[in-house]
């Protein structure tokens, strides 16, 4: 799986400091700069709206994902947030269903009251998305896989569609990272990331990247970054890219464990259904394997009848029971009560989001070890 993201991961980006030559970008812990005379500075005159330590993190997104321009912000919701201010009122947002609760909640609760709409459309269906795109619509925001049944949005046909009708497409690509799946090189307007997943790696770090190739569209991104002022902070942006250098290595392992458990909880007696788009046979295996390199970390699954999804989350050894995900350590998650709790009950379940569904992140420990812990908690789950 190796390519040539691996070595870009690793010296990509602006790296090297010009000034002393450390192989590593210095962490700038400033919030100012001095200037030589009125009007004269290097280029850095406040940290909030340049700061050398998130140029570093901002080049080196761009760079992955094959776009010129990068932003960096203090979260995931931070990025989403600042793009959806590109909008007015009177417009509206297509999402794609099962989008992270997060991103409902800030269109739901926050966007609406500014009179920005949304609309909720099964993104997988082409001739639905053209229907939904009347005069208002201004984007359409698509998480492929989504979260956390794992269903597959074809993007290049999306971005097609979107740009003859004038609209801007965005992807969150938490779940893929560039090293999987790089929508802007399959026409897409506007990528951003949760980087507090796998880009991060580490579960130590909240942050958000953004990226687009478009100058004007990047000018609007810059304005609105720098007057919203959500921006990674000097420190967390040198952790991001430390976890970056090792996003290679760490996504090959996740892919391959996630395949593991899914192949053999596909085969387990007390296991209902598996999401995994990396597993062939599952229904989104044809659209992932078209656009991205690997199915990821991510795998959901219901139990059968006969055990208690409860019990099975008090059981496990190994994997933490914790929000988030794409770190190196296994999670384990109750979409229910967790990360789409903001969505109410009818709509969720509607979406198939139902409570006997456990969602897995699947991390880079010893495989079998993680199998041994998923099967002593199904069978301590049994009623
Ligand atoms: N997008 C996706 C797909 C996510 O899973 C999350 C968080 O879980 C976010 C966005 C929000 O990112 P953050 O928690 O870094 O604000």
């Amino acid at each position: 799986m190796q390519s040539k993201l691996d070595t870009l991961l690793i010296h990509g980006g602006e790296t090297t400091d010009p000034r002393t030559g450390a192989v590593n970008t210095p962490i700038y812990q400033t919030s100012t700069y001095a200037q030589a005379a009125l009007g004269q500075n290097l280029g850095y005159e406040y940290s909030r709206t340049k700061n050398p330590t998130r140029d570093g993190i901002e080049s080196l997104i761009a760079e992955c994902e094959g776009g010129r321009y990068g932003f960096a912000f203090a979260s995931g919701m931070a990025a989403i947030g600042t793009i959806l201010s590109l909008f007015q009122s009177g417009d509206s947002v297509v999402i794609s269903q099962n989008v992270y609760g997060g991103t409902f909640r800030i269109l739901d609760k926050v966007f609406r009251h500014f009179h920005i709409g949304y609309k909720i459309v099964d993104t997988r269906d082409l001739s639905a998305l053209e229907s939904a795109l009347t005069p208002d619509v201004k984007a359409v925001l698509v998480e492929t896989p989504a979260n956390p049944l794992l269903s597959v949005t074809p993007l290049e046909p999306l971005a097609a569609l979107c740009k003859k009708k004038g609209v801007l497409s965005i992807v969150d690509n938490t779940f893929m990272t560039p090293y999987l799946q790089q929508p802007l090189k399959l026409g897409i307007d506007i990528v951003l990331h949760s980087a507090t997943k796998y880009l991060g790696g580490h579960s130590d770090l909240v942050a958000g990247l953004a990226v687009v190739d478009d100058p004007a569209l990047a000018e609007r991104i810059g304005f609105l970054q720098n007057s919203i002022g959500g921006v990674l902070a000097p420190f967390d942006s040198f952790l991001l890219i430390r976890g970056m250098k090792t996003l290679g290595l760490r996504m090959q392992r996740h892919c391959e464990n996630a395949l593991f458990l899914a192949e053999a909880l596909s085969a387990h007696k007390a296991v209902d259904r598996v999401y995994y788009p990396g597993l062939k046979g599952d229904s989104e295996y044809a659209a992932q394997s078209a656009q991205a390199r690997a199915g990821g970390g991510m795998v959901s699954f219901t139990l059968k009848e006969g055990y208690d999804y409860r019990k099975f989350f008090a059981s496990t050894r190994t994997i933490v029971l914790a929000e988030s995900l794409g770190g190196v350590e296994s999670l384990l998650c109750h979409p229910a009560s967790m990360t789409h709790a903001s969505i109410p009950r009818e709509l969720r379940e509607s979406m198939g989001i139902s409570d006997n569904l456990i969602r897995l992140s699947v991390g880079i420990e010893y495989a079998q070890d993680l199998l041994e812990d998923i099967n002593q908690a199904i069978e301590k789950s049994r009623v």
